[in-house]
């Protein structure tokens, strides 16, 4: 489970500089094969480096394997990714050369609504193991939008996903405002995104404006209240020039009223954010349900003539937390997640 300084370290022990360095992580993280511009590598790096090259790359490229691949059809495909220790994990391929990415295996966050949050917290994803999502999907398609959307809640594994944002921004050549951090919203969250020289866009799941509400569905997300979260969102948007996706899982009967709906006219009315509304999709061990889509797209137009700038999404399969972690979950049986413990800072 090496981290990205692991492979730095790795490497410096064998002579390299900041630019061998940054040389070899970009042919790792752009899955560029090793005899691609083979002869500048050899002209360019250490001879020590270049004898070790082929073991560090089979390193790398084993620290995720591809188990299994289910396109929809919207282009996207869901991805179940055996790491090293035998632990798997999703990655969506998302239409528009988007990938989404693990940060976790499993969530201690518990939303009631997700599969992934079921089994708790199992284990941290490494920041190279992240990273190596990002490559192995590469050898598949481009990839040049990256969300943390898949399993886990990546302030909960904040240094990790950092270290591998940081990467992905630079020699991974990914625009910074194509990464998107995900969050249910820690307060830790907006100072550390902010100090960063790679700045990623900020998604904010709220699922509710109602904090009690809130509290039940997402039992273990920090105490930060919808108001307290929209309004740390609103100085990173406005620090960043980003603006900020909230994200609000349909949930039939939930969170789909019209109580609902004049409390985010209240909320986020001349926000600097859009609105994502992604009706839920069912799945048997749980017991939300869809709202039908006219419903969702009433509540959305309804939205968006009081001013919210609302998108109503189907999933391409990221965003739909009650799906995320249903291929794990079908693909082993459930594993109880050690109780680790997870920095607060309520
Ligand atoms: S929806 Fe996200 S934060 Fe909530 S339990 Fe699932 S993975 Fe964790």
């Amino acid at each position: 489970m090496f981290s990205i300084p692991d492979i730095e370290q790795r490497l410096s022990a064998l002579g390299a500089n900041t630019a061998h360095r940054e040389r070899v992580l970009r042919h790792w993280v752009q899955a560029l094969p090793l005899t691609q511009g083979r002869r500048k590598l050899d002209h360019f790096l250490p001879q020590a480096v270049r004898d070790a090259l082929p073991e560090l790359m089979a390193d790398l490229d084993g620290l995720t394997r591809l188990v299994e691949e289910h396109p929809g059809a919207d282009g996207s495909a869901r991805l179940l990714v055996a790491l090293r220790d035998g632990q798997t994990v999703e990655s969506v391929l998302l239409p528009r050369d988007g990938l989404c990415v693990s940060s976790q295996v499993g969530c201690a966050v518990g939303c009631q609504f997700c599969m992934t949050g079921r089994d708790g917290l199992i284990r941290q994803v490494s920041s190279a193991e992240i990273v190596a999502q990002v490559a192995l999907a590469r050898q598949r398609r481009a990839v040049k939008k990256v969300v943390f959307m898949g399993m886990g809640e990546p302030s909960h594994n904040l240094e990790a996903v950092m270290e591998a944002i940081q990467l992905l921004g630079t020699v991974g050549n990914i625009g910074h405002k194509n990464l998107v951090f995900s969050t249910v919203g820690d307060p830790r969250v907006f100072e550390r995104l902010a100090s960063g020289p790679v700045k990623p866009a900020l998604a904010l799941s709220l699922h509710t404006t109602k904090p009690g509400l809130r509290r039940e569905l997402l039992p273990r997300a920090s105490r930060l209240t919808p108001q307290e979260i929209v309004e740390a969102g609103e100085r990173y948007a406005r620090e960043t020039g980003y603006p900020i996706q909230y994200q609000w899982t349909l949930l039939d009967g939930v969170n789909d009223g019209d109580d609902e709906l004049d409390a985010i006219v209240a909320l986020l009315k001349g926000k600097y954010g859009v609105l994502n509304m992604i009706p839920y999709n069912s799945v048997p061990e749980l017991p939300f349900q869809r709202p039908e889509w006219e419903k969702a797209r009433d509540l959305a137009r309804r939205l968006h003539q009081r001013g919210v700038l609302t998108k109503l999404r189907d999933s391409a399969g990221q965003d739909v937390d009650g799906g995320c972690g249903q291929l794990r979950a079908r693909a082993a049986p459930p594993q109880r997640g050690r109780t680790i413990p997870i920095q607060s800072a309520d």
